[in-house]
Formats: structure tokens, C-alpha cells, sequence
């Protein structure tokens, strides 16, 4: 595993996208971290701690599953998935998060800070560092408290201090600023922990390179179950983390297309959706520069998904780098195609996807059938459906 880009450049560069927009206090905090980083990441101690930990406790390799009864369903191109689903605590987003509580343990700190919106962020990071054992902080709107109860009450039991934000929406943009302002109160011994391929550099980077473990096993699996690379691999698409993750190690594989999935929510032409890198403009949000959606004045929008792990108004830089080259096609799919997804993998394979993967399998199964049968199609799965199942019952009157 981590097979690391020559991307980004020194100053965290992917082409015009990424860097470090921030007052030069916080800068040398950046560079500080970036600098541990890249001593440690090749080091055989945190290599075989991390890769032990991938193995023995997140349970990796994932496997990769042949849909036979979905692509059957569909009728053209073969439909595999990526089972991140399957790993401890669900999702895609521990594979980046015990890479930072690791970092933050070689390095020193004494506490880990984040703010999460649905609550997946902060359970994953309470998690890592109740294995690794250091403090673990996570800002959450009062809002979104409320609504995720589950996430707060698993936090809480993982050892982790839930701070409630109740200024402002009382939701994820003022939790950003409150977990923000503690880390400014002592930098020096807190690191902040990111929950995507986004903010300054040096994140887009190790988030990027935490989670590539996902398209190494992924290519190597595929390559052995049907002896060849797969002609389409796809991602959803919130922050970018587990699209990376995949794509990584296909880039260089020139046949291999790649598509990222956007959440077009209630429609394109509505405010209602997330689809940054379709709808969104070159700017600066949150310390770096992306494709973003944004007012007049530069503040970020607020956005919509019926999933709210893809409801982030920026998008990862590289992931900005990728669509201007071209090397990956970013599509989207709406909040009505995400629930027939969910419906339908769910009731063809058994598979519950979250809500944010059902956006990868909407858009499969909206190319799979104009593609012969002997083309092939990689999902990521970034994560199961159980936190999502009470809401889809009620929204369908099951
Ligand atoms: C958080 C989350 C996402 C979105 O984040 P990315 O950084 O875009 O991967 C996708 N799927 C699941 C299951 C999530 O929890």
C-alpha cells in the first residue's frame, strides 16, 4: 500500500487547486505537521503499526463482490463492489482517521479535535483514538445533536468529549468555526483532524494517501478475480475521501475511467443540492483553493444531499486538478435516484448501502445497460446503511 503521487507540489499544489490559505501563524502550524508527516510516512515503525492496525482491526483487505442479481437486473456491464462497507464502524472514513490519530500520537499531542455535521466524521475519530489511546474532541451543532442521536450517544460512550455549538444554524458551519477557535487556542499540542481529502495542505495529501489502501487491494483483487483492470471504476463524491481512495492507484492505468458522483439533491437547477464540482466556482473556502459554491461575496452556500456526508460546499483539490485534465469524470446523480439505489441493491444483493454510496450505484445503474456485457463497472462502497435505514422507511412508508 501507499503508493504515493508525485502530486501534490511542496507548497501543496495540485495544479491551480489545494495550498495554504491562511494567516502565516497558522501556516507554520501546517508546515509543522507536514513536516512530522513526511518524516514518519515511510518509516517502517508507523508503516507496520498502521498496516497491522488495516489488518487486525478494521479487517482488511475488504472484499471485492461480483452484483450477479444487479447486473443481471440491469442487463449490460458486469457491477462489482468495493465492500468498505464492511469495515469496523462502517464506512471508508476509518482508514483516514486512524492514520491521524496515529500521526497525532508520534507527534506528541495531547488531544485530537474535530467538528462532524451527521456525526459519521466524529464517530469514526473517537473511535481511532479511543484504540490509540489520546483525548478526542468533537464540535457538533446543537441541530444536528438532536438529530443524530445515535453518533452523539456512541461518541460518548467511546470516551470522546462532545462539545454542543449553539451558535448561529447551530449546525456544521458554526461547529467548523467553534472546533476551529479551540484549536487556535494551543496548536502547538492539538491537532485538528480533517475528515476528507479537503482543507490546507498538508490533508488533501495524507487523507489522500491514508485512504489508498482502498484502490491497492481493489486493483490487485480485481486483477485476480477477472484477469484484467476493470473498464470503469466510481465513487461518490462529498469531500472525496474514499473516491480517492480508490482512484489513486488506477490513475496511471490509462483504460481504467473513472467517474465521481455528486448529490444533485432536489435538482441541478434548484439550491437545494451539493454538486460542487458540476455547479460550483474557482475560489477559497476553509483554508485552500477548490471549485466551490459560494454567494457573491465568497462565503460558502449552504448545500443540500439527502445525504449528509456529501453535503460540503468545497470538494477536495485534486479531485478540482482531475476534472480540468480530464483524467475523471465528475456526473451526478439526485436524492430520488439515490433512494432507488439504496432500494434496489438493497433487495438484489442484501446489501443495505449508505445513502452517500447509493449515489455511485445510481449512477451505474443509469450506464450499466447501454454497455455490453463483457465491460465491467468497480463501485466503491463507502459505507453501510444502517443509520440510514429509519429514514428511508419513513420516507417510504415501509
Ligand atoms: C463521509 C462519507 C462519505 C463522503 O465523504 P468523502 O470524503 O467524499 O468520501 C461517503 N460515504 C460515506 C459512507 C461517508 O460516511
Amino acid at each position: 500500500m501507499n503508493d504515493f503521487l508525485p502530486m501534490p507540489d511542496e507548497n501543496g499544489y495540485f495544479g491551480e487547486y489545494g495550498g495554504q490559505v491562511l494567516p502565516p501563524e497558522l501556516k507554520a502550524v501546517m508546515d509543522q505537521i507536514n513536516d512530522a508527516y513526511e518524516e514518519i510516512r515511510n518509516t517502517d515503525a508507523f508503516k507496520d503499526e498502521l498496516n497491522d492496525l488495516f489488518t487486525h482491526y478494521v479487517g482488511r483487505p475488504s472484499p471485492i463482490f461480483y452484483a450477479r442479481r444487479l447486473t443481471e437486473k440491469l442487463g449490460g456491464a458486469k457491477i462489482y463492489l468495493k465492500r468498505e462497507d464492511l469495515n469496523h464502524t462502517g464506512a471508508h472514513k476509518i482508514n483516514h482517521c486512524l492514520g491521524e490519530a496515529l500521526l497525532a500520537k508520534h507527534m506528541g499531542k495531547k488531544k485530537v479535535l474535530a467538528e462532524t455535521g451527521a456525526g459519521q466524521h466524529g464517530v469514526a475519530l473517537a473511535t481511532a483514538c479511543a484504540l490509540v489511546g489520546i483525548d478526542c474532541e468533537i464540535h457538533m451543532g446543537e441541530i444536528d445533536i438532536a438529530k443524530e442521536h445515535p453518533n452523539v450517544t456512541k461518541m460518548k460512550i467511546l470516551g470522546c468529549k462532545v462539545v454542543p455549538v449553539s451558535r448561529g444554524t447551530k449546525t456544521l458551519k458554526d461547529a467548523v468555526d467553534s472546533a476551529f477557535e479551540e484549536y487556535l487556542s494551543n496548536p502547538a499540542d492539538f491537532l485538528y483532524a480533517i475528515g476528507s481529502v479537503v482543507g490546507p495542505h498538508p490533508f488533501p495529501k495524507m487523507v489522500r494517501d491514508f485512504q489508498s489502501v482502498v484502490g491497492h487491494e481493489a486493483r490487485a483483487q480485481f486483477q485476480e478475480m477477472e484477469g484484467k483492470l476493470p473498464d470503469i471504476i466510481m465513487a461518490c463524491v462529498g469531500g472525496g475521501s474514499n473516491a480517492m481512495g480508490l482512484f489513486t492507484a488506477f490513475l496511471n492505468d490509462e483504460s481504467v475511467e473513472m467517474v465521481g458522483v455528486e448529490p444533485a439533491g432536489l435538482g441541478l437547477d434548484t439550491e437545494e443540492h451539493a454538486a460542487t464540482m458540476t455547479k460550483g466556482v474557482k475560489g477559497a473556502i476553509h483554508g485552500f483553493e477548490c471549485y466551490n459554491l459560494q454567494d457573491g461575496e465568497g462565503n460558502p452556500l449552504p448545500v443540500y444531499s439527502i445525504a449528509s456526508g456529501l453535503d460540503y460546499p468545497g470538494v477536495g483539490p485534486q479531485h478540482c486538478y482531475l476534472k480540468d485534465i480530464e483524467r475523471v469524470r465528475y456526473e451526478t446523480a439526485d436524492d430520488q435516484e439515490c433512494l432507488d439505489a439504496f432500494m434496489t441493491l438493497s433487495r438484489t444483493e442484501g446489501i443495505i448501502p449508505a445513502l452517500e454510496s447509493s449515489h455511485a450505484v445510481a449512477y451505474a445503474m443509469k450506464i450499466a445497460a447501454d454497455m455490453d456485457k463483457d465491460k465491467t463497472i468497480l463501485i466503491n462502497l463507502s459505507g453501510r446503511g444502517d443509520k440510514d435505514a429509519d429514514f428511508v422507511a419513513d420516507k417510504l412508508g415501509l
